[in-house]
């Protein structure tokens, strides 16, 4: 009954003009990578304490004070190692001695983890809801740091960054596939950090942490105590560096450069409303068509907790979405298979604002396309 999948061929009209709907790495745009090539020997292969590379950091990090509407006091600082690493560092060099964490999900419980681990510090309180819905936290005077998650990368589901009221900890907010792409109060939160191959569309390997003074005070509290700090997990060295333009060892010049294209290219359309709009607009497709075609289902419940930058689409039984996978891959659609541990029949596509909701579109048609052979 079942036709043989490897001889589906989606028509050209319907494919998307960009196959790419992977989390990450994530789609780059071409004109990003073509500015790249422009500049390969001017700035690739040039050092990073000379000013070719400190101007671009120094772009880099005025941008997204703009793009995030930064209060004064808060810093841009950034550093190697993408997000995990920065689960690490605050680890190390936020945590005072106890934190909360709101786990729902493979990303949150990685940093819950680490802080677990840590010989150094108290007990964490970890808060888990359901994979597909989303914790709340609990106010609690004996907590320094809350650490909560804008995106949950692995379900699809997203919450609004608001400080626990009255909570006198501070707040540390995993914004690794949310940042740029979902809106958010800077007043809300004391660290936001994240890595740009997601959202800001560049490579992976590095990290940005947007501070505010009470975080750098807390930096520097830590860093007066008798606490051993590894150099490469010391945010005083990273604040430092940051502050000259610079990070403490080498970095990826070809990240930052593809980082300042996207950023610049946001500002330039009109800032963080222009970016999380777009991804409004691709939410708004896919869901509404997941919600009127019979087979599929929006994985998350609760309208509120779906995410604008990353989509997650149950299956009914009689079709199996790695099967479509399969065949959308064959066909240049690529990574919307979902993420692996969940074990759901579903399909998880990134909306993030390098995609063109038109292919958001193109893309529910080509599944819609592949479906229908698949049960001829
Ligand atoms: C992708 C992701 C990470 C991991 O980022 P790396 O740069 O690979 O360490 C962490 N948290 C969230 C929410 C993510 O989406």
């Amino acid at each position: 009954m079942a036709n043989n999948s490897s001889e589906i061929i989606i028509p050209s009209s319907l494919l998307p003009e960009d196959g790419r709907f992977g989390c990450g790495p994530s789609k780059v745009r071409p004109e990003a990578v073509d500015a790249l090539a422009k500049v390969g020997k001017a700035y690739l292969g040039t050092s990073h304490r000379q000013a070719t590379v400190k101007d671009m950091v120094g772009r880099l990090r005025s941008g997204l004070r703009d793009l995030f509407n930064l209060p004064e006091g808060y810093e841009v600082i950034l550093g190697n190692g993408g997000a995990t690493y920065f689960w690490d560092i605050a680890t190390f060099a936020l945590i005072e001695s106890k934190s909360q964490h709101l786990s729902f999900g493979e990303f949150s419980s990685k940093f819950a983890a680490a802080s677990k681990a840590a010989p150094f510090l108290d007990e964490p309180e970890i808060i888990v809801s359901e994979p597909g819905t989303r914790p709340f936290a609990k106010v609690n005077p004996e907590i320094d740091l809350y650490a909560l998650t804008h995106n949950e990368t692995s379900t699809g589901v997203s919450m609004d960054i608001r400080r626990p009221e009255g909570a006198h900890g501070i707040v540390a907010v995993d914004a690794t596939s949310a940042a740029g792409g979902l809106r958010v109060d800077p007043s809300q939160f004391d660290a936001y950090y994240f890595a740009p191959q997601k959202v800001f569309a560049s490579d992976g390997g590095l990290w940005v942490a947007l501070m505010s003074p009470a975080a750098l005070e807390r930096v520097a509290r830590i860093a007066e105590s008798k606490r051993w700090i590894p150099a490469s997990f010391d945010l005083t060295i990273c604040i430092d560096n940051s502050r000259l333009n610079q990070t403490y060892n080498t970095p990826a010049l070809a990240t930052i450069f593809l980082f300042v294209q996207q950023l610049e290219w946001m500002l330039d359309n009109g800032g963080l409303e222009f970016s999380t709009s777009r991804c409004d607009q691709s939410a708004k497709i896919l869901y509404d068509w997941a919600e009127r075609t019979e087979y599929a289902t929006p994985y998350v419940k609760d309208p509120a907790d779906r995410s604008h930058v990353v989509g997650t689409i149950d299956f009914s039984d009689n079709i199996d979405a790695a099967q479509v996978a399969k065949v959308l891959r064959k066909n240049g659609v690529i990574d919307v298979e979902p993420y692996r541990k969940l074990g759901r029949n579903q399909l998880r596509v990134a909306m993030f604002p390098a995609v063109e909701p038109g292919d958001i579109e193109a893309l529910t048609n080509c599944i819609d396309f592949v479906v229908s052979r698949l049960a001829d």
